[in-house]
């Protein structure tokens, strides 16, 4: 079967369940695509590990106790650590890190017969909308290798564009995973803050940061989902205790009279003309489905940035001062006390946007500014999130563009950190909420590139946002479409 490397987790997981391919055939086919690293979406690759993991997949596929993605590959955003591969965040200060265990959410994809393909490249400790800011170079988009394929799961995206592996996981802290996934024409999803578990997730805003998945479709996306998700309170104190959900169970539910909130301030005037396009028919779309688009207001959006860049790097202050050259990670070579080792090892190993958030939020955390900045910021973020309850009176879920513009091309923005900044303005008011998010393609703009679709839900309503998606992929083909020569 030659176009293997074509085929969702869905296709894969039946036609694995029907014995018509084995496990290592699968991943033999994504090894072989994976040679050369395309795109610099890698950062680990360990064809031993792959190979050995679809081996055990295919005796219990023979055994008849494999779990429901046995033997669908899948890669991971490096931010997830792995006993298996080395674990960098894309960071030179773990250069070569290996964790001695897996993450939650790669423990229970491989639990539900996942096979891992490796590492997936990212922004340094997630921070970044580019995928430049990683230290092992940036990824390309390819859709148009000129391009920038999103971040900070930048090599998530690309590797899922690209048929090197039919899922990948996310994370997003403030649009990390729809963000790429719109970039890139993929589908992705945030959920709840708190549905997956954050242990082993290296954290960068840990009251931010979520895991999800990233795939070709929304279907996809809830078999992963349904997979990642559950409590894990004793290793993640803000994981929700709540039973595992079946995402992919109500997908085909009509969304006759579905009322879907259209916030004024996602249509101003920052929006290109070729993402307003794309997004403005994928709206018709949906009332051709029956569905009601109701004006609403989310009156704070703007001032979603100010507040994320305040609280994600006052978090990451924090979360970064593990990385000082004792216990794991990269440590200078020469130094002349221990004060001096910490200083230059944090200096060699942290990059530019790291640097500049560790002291952004140290600054705003400082005694003197933590009343102006930090407690501000929260008290402003609350209010976000009320703006979106009142939102949620008059219906049941958001939509609008995940981001300003498509991907935009390397350099463009270098050198400018706000300009970047500046393009999360769509994603951010909802991860500042903890809501449910995600992108869904929904056509092309400038230069043939993909744009998302950003649906938001209320707390838990990630199974109506997999439907709203699912629907609109049935009506349309714009999840189908890859880029040339894939
Ligand atoms: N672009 C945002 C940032 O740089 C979001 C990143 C993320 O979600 N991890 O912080």
């Amino acid at each position: 079967m030659s176009d293997l490397h074509q085929l969702g987790v869905k296709a894969l997981a039946t036609l694995l369940r029907n014995k018509e391919v084995s496990a290592v055939e699968v991943a033999t086919r994504f090894l072989a695509r994976m040679g050369g690293n395309p795109h610099n979406a890698f950062l680990d690759i360990d064809s031993a590990v792959t190979l050995a993991q679809a081996r055990d997949s295919d005796a219990k596929l023979a055994a008849g106790t494999a779990g429901p993605l046995e033997g669908v590959p899948v890669a991971h955003k490096d931010v997830f650590v792995t006993r298996d591969f080395a674990t960098t965040a894309g960071s030179k200060i773990l250069q070569g890190y290996r964790s001695p265990f897996d993450a939650t959410v790669v423990q229970r994809l491989r639990a539900a017969g996942m096979v891992s393909l490796g590492k997936l490249n990212c922004d340094e400790f997630a921070m970044g909308s580019a995928n430049e800011n990683s230290a092992y170079g940036p990824v390309q988009n390819p859709w148009d290798t000129a391009r920038v394929p999103g971040g900070s799961s930048g090599g998530s995206a690309a590797a899922v564009a690209a048929g090197l592996a039919p899922a990948a996981t996310g994370t997003d802290t403030g649009g990390s995973i729809r963000q790429p996934a719109s970039f890139c024409g993929i589908t992705g999803i945030k959920p709840t803050y708190g549905r997956a578990s954050r242990y082993g997730m290296i954290a960068y805003a840990s009251s931010l940061d979520q895991a999800g998945p990233m795939a070709r479709s929304a279907e996809d996306c809830a078999l992963l989902l349904s997979a990642m998700c559950g409590g894990d309170i004793e290793r993640d104190s803000t994981s929700l205790d709540m039973p595992t959900e079946n995402f992919a169970a109500a997908l085909d539910k009509p969304i006759e009279g579905l009322r879907i909130g259209i916030p004024q301030e996602f249509f101003g005037e920052g929006l290109a003309d070729d993402v307003r396009a794309a997004v403005d028919a994928a709206l018709r779309e949906y009332e051709k489905l029956g569905a009601k688009l109701v004006p609403i207001s989310l009156p704070r959006t703007e001032l979603s940035i100010p507040v994320y860049y305040i609280i994600a790097p006052a978090e990451a202050s924090s979360n970064l001062s593990r990385f000082d050259g004792v216990k794991f990670g990269h440590r200078a070579k020469d130094y002349t006390d221990l004060v001096d080792m910490y200083k230059k090892t944090r200096a060699e190993g942290f990059g530019n946007e790291v640097k500049r958030r560790i002291m952004t939020g140290a600054y705003v955390l400082s005694h003197g500014y933590y009343d102006a900045y930090y407690l501000q910021a929260q008290k402003i973020r609350r209010m976000i999130a009320d703006d979106f309850q009142r939102a949620f009176t008059e219906c049941d879920l958001i939509a609008g563009p995940v981001a300003p513009s498509v991907a935009w091309k390397f350099g463009e923005n270098a050198g400018d950190p706000v300009a970047d900044y500046l393009a999360d303005i769509f994603t951010l008011p909802a991860s500042l909420a903890g809501l449910p998010g995600m992108s869904v393609p929904a056509g092309f703009g400038t230069g043939g590139m993909p744009v998302g679709l950003q649906l938001i839900g209320n707390y838990f309503q990630e199974a109506r946002l997999l439907n709203a998606a699912h629907r609109l992929q049935q009506a349309t083909d714009f999840h189908l479409r890859k880029p040339e020569g894939i």
